[in-house]
């Protein structure tokens, strides 16, 4: 058989520092467990921009569709700011997404011990923490017709609309339901039903689809705004939480707060399935470019190794190997090792972001 392939994307800023250290990863499985990789790469933003005039070639557009996985970095930087908005780095992204039509954005928010300190809560409503925001990333409010900035008598008006059908719902739900029975079988769905048409609809399908195809899931139904509170005041209550593009962007970064670092945290955003039974996918960090800390090697390299894991478990079906990957993470920082961002005012020598890599191999 066909090795699984790889589509890398190492983007601008970071993107390339942390990237590198997946590359050595992604060797290591090769030469160690037997695990090889099919890997080509390729640009994508400014990078991209800079060599073909736009943010995602259409070459690399039709490589990303027939790979197994895309890995990206990060794409975006001050160098880029004043570009036309029809050629900014953040566009390339958008096209892949859009055109690989990734609608379900895995979000986990898992807090490793070594690192309670670092939430913004106590120790104990956090330690042991392991959460999955599922959010819809295709549609709802932010795509909606009509929407726009017109004049209505003698003052301007803005409008969105939050516009989801059925069969939008349904997938996206599928696809929390299918991750809950990986996980601890519990699905939480979040809408505002109270007050909102489309949420009324939400509530509907996601029952639905769970009675009828998914019975052995737990399923509760919570308002999104209480759901923000429960994120806070005791999110160990939840494991899968599934929820619209809106309100899954607001609970996701509310709860990656709750871990800690911004260099913490992976993603991972999947479609449908491929001939090959495999979902349409692309892996990424949480955090963006960070030029302010570009090309000093200061760069947290964790996030980009644990969407590596995401790619393992959730494209390979390799939990095991993805499980030893993460459980490597764990103990390096267990044993104390960490870069500038994982570190309080007096916390001694940070490492660098190949000496983490270097950690975590050996690990
Ligand atoms: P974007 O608009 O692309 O989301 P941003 O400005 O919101 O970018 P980041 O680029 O993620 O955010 O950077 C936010 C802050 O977090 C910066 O100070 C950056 O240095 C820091 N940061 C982000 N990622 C990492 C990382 N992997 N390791 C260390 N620090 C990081
Ligand atoms: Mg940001």
């Amino acid at each position: 058989m066909a090795n699984p392939s790889l589509l890398i994307l190492a983007g601008d800023g970071i993107g390339p520092e942390v990237m590198a250290e997946v590359r050595r990863v992604i060797d290591w499985f090769g030469a160690n467990k037997d695990l090889t990789f099919d890997v080509s790469e390729d640009l994508v933003g400014g990078a991209a921009y800079d060599n073909h005039g736009t943010p995602l070639h259409d070459d690399t557009m039709a490589k990303a569709q027939k790979v197994d996985a895309v890995l990206l970095g990060a794409v975006g930087g001050p160098k880029y700011d004043d570009l036309d908005f029809s050629v900014k780095p953040e566009r390339g992204l958008l096209r892949l997404r859009k055109e690989m039509d990734l609608f379900s954005n895995l979000r986990p928010a898992q807090c490793f011990d070594a690192l309670a300190d670092f939430s913004s809560l106590k120790k104990d409503i956090v330690s042991g923490l392991d959460i999955m925001i599922v959010r819809e990333l295709t549609s709802g409010v932010y795509f909606g017709e009509p929407r726009g900035i017109h004049r209505e008598g003698n003052e301007r008006v803005g409008i969105n609309t939050q516009r989801y059908t059925e069969s939008e719902i349904a997938r996206v739900a599928r696809s929390a339901f299918e991750l809950a029975r990986k996980r601890s079988n519990k699905v939480c769905s979040m809408e505002k039903a109270n007050v909102m048409e489309s949420g009324i609809l939400w509530r509907d399908v996601v029952q639905e689809i769970h009675d009828a195809e998914y019975p052995d899931v737990e399923l509760s139904h919570m308002y999104a705004d209480n759901g923000a509170m429960q994120l806070v005041r005791a999110p160990k209550q939840f494991d899968v939480i599934v929820t619209d593009n809106l309100f899954g962007d607001v609970l996701s970064d509310c709860a990656a707060m709750l871990t800690g670092s911004l260099g913490m945290l992976p993603s991972a955003s999947l479609g449908l399935p491929m001939a090959n039974g495999r979902p349409k996918a692309m892996y990424e960090p949480v955090h963006g470019s960070a030029p302010d800390i570009t090309g000093q090697g200061k760069a947290n390299p964790i996030a980009c190794i644990l969407s590596f894991a995401m790619a393992l478990r959730y494209s390979f079906d390799e939990g095991a190997h993805a499980d030893l990957l993460e459980g490597a993470v764990e103990r390096v920082l267990a044993d104390g090792a960490r870069t500038a961002d994982l570190m309080g005012p007096d916390g001694g020598t940070p490492i660098s972001t190949t000496e983490m890599g270097d950690a975590i191999l050996a690990a």
